[in-house]
């Protein structure tokens, strides 16, 4: 029998799902509540644990034609300059098998939503999902239709709609994400718009006292994306003006920040930010991490991405679990095909949350450790120092495969 399934949410966490269940045989279709599928400017890194899922979906060639393949990641210190250690990103590929690439957030979308469609996926945009209700042997969901409201019948939905996400808080019901205290600042500059000795093809991320900046390239190596992550909390904002990816400051108010943040950074570092045009302003909102399968699955809604286990950026892996979760849930969906929907994706939700617990748990850690002052920034320089490439390789992340 061929299984109906729905999708909230056309992110990365919504295509990659929806190109998994069709490739294991289900009748896809992502309803997505904007009127295209536009991801914001900006990057993104995918380790080998993600890139190695991507090309045995065949999608090798289409992510060479977009990303960056950095050879190196540096640590160096915000205030000093100095680097404190190097990753050879080059080994990658015979460490892991897969290599560590950087690429422009949008080519990733457009890249998972072309090879959906190829898998006879239909991306549906102005469709909101409005409500979900599990009748046992079907989801009922209603959805607000180009504006029309009205319900459909599915097998299982499949609810990616994001870190505020509204399903989420139907099915499980445990409150709003939580404001993390930190800032995202985040802008795009084209390499040749750069001086020559700030150009890179590396990954760089510049550590100081509760502040730390990545930069890394991305469209091949011809941009260059810089993200400068603070501390501090933002006063009178609506909640509505939370979920947007580009707060509302004027571009000097935003500049102003970034150089308080950056107090007593080296030349170097300030040479970058000042480079960069057009800076937008991302407050950073999570949850505490999964501590069982509960929040993955309810019945026949299986949650995945960022509704299931949003987390801080600091380990640089929030869409490479949401495209984790998706070659589990096609993986489940395959190896259980005798058995009932509900049971596929508790199988699926028994796989995935301790995997995505121990990611968001490390990210939290990795930022302390990124933003650490006095005797903790002392002794994380030290360690750098000492055992440099050994600290910054994280076998337990890029080794992993799903389905192991
Ligand atoms: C500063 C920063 C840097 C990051 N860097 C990295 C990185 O380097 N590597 C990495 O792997 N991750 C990174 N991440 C994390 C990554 O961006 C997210 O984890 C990822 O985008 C989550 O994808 P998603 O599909 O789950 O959610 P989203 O990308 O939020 O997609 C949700 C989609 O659902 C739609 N939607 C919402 N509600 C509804 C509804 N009711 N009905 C229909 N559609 C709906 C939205 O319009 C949206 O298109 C970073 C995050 C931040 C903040």
């Amino acid at each position: 029998m061929t299984e109906k399934v729905l999708i909230a949410g056309g992110g990365i966490g919504g295509l990659a799902s929806g190109l998994c269940l069709a490739r294991a045989g289900a009748v896809v279709r992502v309803l997505e509540r904007a009127s295209a599928l536009t991801e914001v400017g900006a990057g993104v890194q995918l380790g080998p644990n993600v890139t190695h899922i991507l090309n045995a979906w065949g999608l090798s060639s289409a992510l060479e034609s977009v990303a960056a393949c950095p050879a190196n990641l540096h640590a160096r210190s915000a205030l000093s300059g100095k680097v404190l250690a190097t990753l050879s990103l080059r080994d990658m590929p015979a460490r892991y098998g897969a290599p560590y690439l950087t690429l422009h957030r949008a080519d990733l979308q457009t890249l998972l939503s072309q090879a959906a469609q190829a898998q006879g996926v239909a991306v549906q945009c102005d469709a909101q999902v409005l409500a979900v209700q599990n009748l046992g042997d079907a989801v009922s969901v209603a959805l607000s239709d180009q504006d029309v409201d009205r319900t459909e019948r599915a097998d299982a939905l499949v609810v990616a709609d994001g870190v505020w996400s509204v399903l989420r808080q139907q099915l499980l019901a445990d409150g709003a994400p939580r404001m993390t205290g930190h800032l995202a600042y985040r802008a795009l500059v084209a390499q040749s718009d750069l001086p020559v000795h700030l150009r890179t093809q590396d990954v760089t991320v510049w550590m100081g006292p509760r502040v730390h900046v990545v930069q890394y390239p991305v469209r091949g190596g011809e941009w260059l994306n810089v993200v400068c992550l603070t501390e501090g909390q933002l006063e009178g904002v609506a909640l509505q003006e939370l979920q947007g990816w580009n707060l509302r400051q004027t571009a000097a108010a935003t500049r102003a920040d970034l150089r308080a943040a950056l107090t007593g950074a080296c030349s170097a570092l300030h040479a970058v930010v000042e480079a960069c045009g057009d800076w937008r302003l991302w407050p950073l909102c999570d949850r505490v991490p999964m501590c069982d399968a509960h929040a993955h699955v309810q019945g026949r809604a299986v949650l995945v991405g960022d509704a299931a286990h949003p987390m801080r950026p600091y380990l640089a892996q929030g869409a490479g679990m949401a495209i984790e979760d998706a070659a589990e849930l096609g993986h489940q969906w395959t190896a259980r095909a005798d058995c009932d929907v509900p049971m596929r994706l508790r199988a699926f939700a028994q796989a995935r949350w301790q995997r995505n617990a121990q990611v968001q748990t490390r990210a939290m850690r990795n930022g302390d450790l990124f933003h650490a002052t006095g005797p903790v920034q002392w002794a994380r320089d030290a360690g750098l120092r000492m055992l440099g490439a050994r600290l910054m390789d994280l076998p337990w992340l890029y080794g992993y495969r799903h389905g192991a």
